[in-house]
């Protein structure tokens, strides 16, 4: 039988050192909130294939859909043949998107994709080059997306030089004390000294940082940026990739603020674990660019198409929003009584929206230095008890929870239970 250590060396001698893998063991099958290694041991999954599983592993709908799909055709390239499960999931996408205003669809394969597309119709419809990004946000790891991204290690390293005409504000954090308003302050600035404001075409950000920590954008930000847009007629781009389609109790995460953004970037949780991904937003700025200035050759693959139609329904069907709520509250909860019995001063922070939620480590509260070796130690003690985890944050010192809405109140609590006594062996 194969082992996950075999295996392991059979890894690392086929495969670029590049790509990291969070957890040392090997992938045998997986059910909702569930996954059998290769060794037959069992695992809770509260990454959710990072925020792809909002409808866990496999949901019945879902592989049904694309099973069907399957046995009717697999590929054509929308460029050349056109199907009905693209254009469902467009017709789909406008309407679950907020603001009051028509809106258009484009599919492709990849969260980077979507972004580095966003970007093009921006530009295309503005006639601007400038795109304005936040510190600590992630959009990819293409090298536009790079050079959106603010983080050096391990993403940009090594790899520039990147794309011109990209700009940074910072990110508002308590850690750093950055305020909203030193961000909308620094980015009146940004206008004055680097960035002309009718030459920028779009402002990105994630709703809530994900790579970068599960930090919130505040409402007074959004309202800010909105109207920071409409004034110099910039485009505002929400990227839902990580936070979209239920995670934070709504489709998108933005919806939290009332701010309605031109562009949305979709993926991951869209299709329960197929490729796809999208842009969304409004129609006139969507039809920017000329016909065969979009695409690729597998956009909007029809399984794919298929299994989102599905995975959109599960949530609709299952009041997953809804759950997504209450899910956060239950976890919330008990992250604090965790902090407080068993790692008193260990646990600062516990933030995000609905069920997107991380908790921080450090090594003491009155500094709050962060502890990335401690939460190291947390994620690999809970792997090893059956929990499958995985880190975030600027300082590696956070555990953010991706579990699959679907997962029952037993399975979540046997996940937090694990959880818990894995700060109690991090603490050993
Ligand atoms: N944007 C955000 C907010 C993401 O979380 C990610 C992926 N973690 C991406 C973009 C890139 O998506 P992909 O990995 O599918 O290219």
């Amino acid at each position: 039988a194969q082992t996950n250590a075999a295996l392991w060396a059979r890894r690392e001698a086929a495969v670029a050192r590049g790509v990291a893998s969070a957890a040392p063991i090997f992938a045998d099958r997986a059910e909702n909130a569930e996954l059998w290694d290769i060794e037959g041991n069992r695992y809770i999954d509260f990454a959710g294939g990072i925020a792809v599983l909002n409808t866990g592993h496999r949901h019945p709908k879902v592989v049904e859909a694309a099973k069907a799909q399957e046995d009717r055709f697999t590929h054509t390239s929308f460029q050349v043949v056109p199907y009905e499960p693209y254009i469902a999931l467009s017709e789909k996408l406008n309407e679950l998107a907020p603001g009051d205003f028509a809106k258009k669809s484009l599919l492709v394969t990849t969260g980077a994709e979507a972004v580095e597309n966003a970007v093009k119709i921006a530009r295309a419809a503005t006639g601007r080059p400038g795109v304005i990004a936040f510190s600590a946000g992630y959009h990819g790891r293409t090298l536009l997306t790079l050079g959106l991204t603010g983080k050096v290690n391990p993403y940009k390293k090594d790899v520039g030089p990147f794309p011109t005409d990209i700009f940074r504000v910072p990110f508002p954090s308590v850690r750093d004390d950055i305020t909203v308003q030193d961000s909308i302050r620094a980015l009146e600035m940004l206008f004055l000294t680097d960035a002309q404001p009718d030459r920028v075409a779009a402002i990105i950000l994630e709703p809530v940082l994900g790579e970068g920590g599960y930090h919130p954008v505040p409402t007074e930000l959004w309202q800010a940026l909105r109207a920071i847009c409409d004034k110099h007629g910039i485009l505002l781009i929400s990227d839902e990739i990580q936070a979209g389609f239920g995670r934070t109790g709504t489709w998108f995460a933005v919806e939290h603020s009332g701010v309605a953004p031109d562009l949305i970037t979709v993926a991951k949780s869209m299709a329960g674990g197929y490729p796809i991904a999208g842009v969304v937003g409004r129609a006139e700025v969507m039809d920017a660019l000329a016909p065969g200035g979009l695409g690729g050759t597998y956009g909007g693959n029809p399984v794919a198409c298929a299994a989102a139609l599905a995975a959109i329904e599960a949530i609709e069907s299952e009041g997953l929003l809804a759950r997504s709520t209450a899910l956060g509250e239950t976890l919330r909860a008990r992250f604090a009584d965790i902090g407080a019995r068993v790692a008193p001063y260990r646990m600062w922070d516990i933030r995000g929206l609905g069920a997107m939620l991380a908790v921080e480590f450090v090594t003491d509260f009155d500094t709050a230095t962060p502890d990335a070796a401690f939460t190291k130690s947390v994620i690999s003690h809970a792997l090893a008890r059956g929990l499958i985890l995985l880190g975030c944050g600027m300082h590696g010192n956070a555990v953010r929870i991706m579990v699959p809405l679907t997962a029952s109140d037993a399975i979540i609590e046997e996940g937090m239970a694990i959880f818990e006594a894995a700060v109690a062996d991090a603490i050993a």
